[in-house]
């Protein structure tokens, strides 16, 4: 019989047995399946090690609001340039978000150098264990900071994202609906994790909400705690977490202005500092509001006179809190074009195509000069 086969027979037979509630045996028994199973990232190291608190907090960061796929270039990529906190806070800001572009929320890209910088300056370089510590840092929330100082310290922390708030919820069959139940389910997800191997257990937990007891068909045949899951034991594993009804996502509308020079060079123009992509680049627009402008009105916003041309179709771009439609309007001006005064010529600057990959420019303002580009 194969190893996968043996263990299906073993969880068939686990499954005849009474639920054992979750507690110290399920802690076992995860941390058993976690040696034998668990995922190789390139910021992990060996089970009962304790792993390198710069390249934990990194992950971490980087792992907020997007996938292990995602993140595995971008992480490779800042460690091989930035091989410890020290070198990160000696970057300049610019330099972190060009290399971040591309993996969005960028209020994390500058609070990870805000970070680095505070590492360095109030902590010698090092990062403090403590979660309390942790969280006086930029851009640290409070499953940051258990996650780093359960994995890279082996403090007694349990770090509680969406994946383990799902393993939780089911172990536990958690019936109220999410938001609400979130401090219930921390609570009980505390009440798992063991004084020792708290960081093998917290990734342990991410992996088992990652490969097995996944949102849409857990794999509760294979589950190393399927003994003690009070919700398989009640059929009620693909139903739960319970989730309260979301209001609908707004919607906002712009336009945008893509200026290119006789030789080829694109308009971009940074952002404010603060809010939304901040320090970013953009392609220039009209702020963007409940309802599209008028061509009249929009055309006070743009960066240069010129003969406009209305780009076919529309960008989409969906927020986390809102979805952004964007109609462009494109024009080829000489080399000696002059900006309007309300271009903000200082934020301005103008970048050959052959350089635009490499410049610190979100998804969003992507989509748009593809589409504008591909408009000929
Ligand atoms: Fe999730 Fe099923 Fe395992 Fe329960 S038995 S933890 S629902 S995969």
């Amino acid at each position: 019989m194969g190893a996968v086969q043996e263990n299906v027979a073993l969880r068939r037979k686990q499954q005849q047995l009474p639920l054992r509630p979750a507690g110290p045996l399920t802690v076992k028994s995860l941390l058993a399946w976690y040696e034998a199973e668990r995922r190789d990232l390139p910021w992990r190291y060996g089970p009962r090690k304790a792993a390198n608190p710069y390249r934990v907090w990194l992950s971490e960061i980087m792992l907020q609001q997007t996938t292990v796929k995602a993140v595995v270039p971008y992480f490779q990529k800042f460690v091989a340039r930035w091989p410890t906190v020290t070198a990160l806070a000696a970057a300049p800001l610019e330099e972190v978000l060009q290399q971040w572009a591309g993996l969005g929320y960028y209020s994390r890209a500058r609070n990870l150098k805000a970070c680095a910088d505070a590492v360095v300056r109030d902590y010698g370089g090092e990062f403090p264990r403590a979660e309390a510590e942790l969280l006086k840092l930029p851009g640290i929330g409070p499953y940051t900071a258990a996650a780093i100082s359960a994995i890279a310290f082996g403090e007694k922390a349990t770090p509680v994202d969406g994946n383990v708030e799902r393993v939780v919820a089911r172990l536990f069959a958690v019936r109220q609906p999410l938001p609400g139940s979130k401090p219930e389910i921390r609570r009980l997800a505390g009440t798992l994790t063991p004084q020792r191997r708290a960081g093998d257990f917290a990734q342990a937990m991410m992996d088992l909400g990652a490969e097995i007891c996944t949102p849409k068909k857990p794999s509760c045949l294979v589950c190393p705690v399927q003994r003690d899951c009070s919700a398989s034991a009640q059929n009620l594993a693909e139903l739960l977490p319970l989730k309260a009804a979301k209001a609908a996502r707004p919607s906002r509308h712009g336009i945008a202005f893509l200026v290119q020079r006789e030789d080829g060079a694109v308009l971009l123009r940074q952002r404010p500092e603060a809010g939304l992509l901040g320090g970013m680049l953009e392609v220039p627009s009209t702020p963007w509001g409940d309802v599209l402008p008028a061509r009249t009105e929009a055309m006070r916003s743009a960066p240069v006179k010129a003969s406009w041309h209305l780009v076919t179709g529309t960008v989409v771009h969906v927020f986390t809190h809102f979805r952004l439609e964007i109609t462009l309007y494109r024009a080829i001006v000489p080399l000696d074009t002059t900006l309007t005064l309300w271009a903000g010529q200082e934020r301005c600057r103008w970048v050959q195509r052959r350089d635009l990959q490499g410049q610190a420019l979100p998804s969003v303002m992507r989509k748009i000069i593809a589409h504008g580009l591909a408009d000929n």
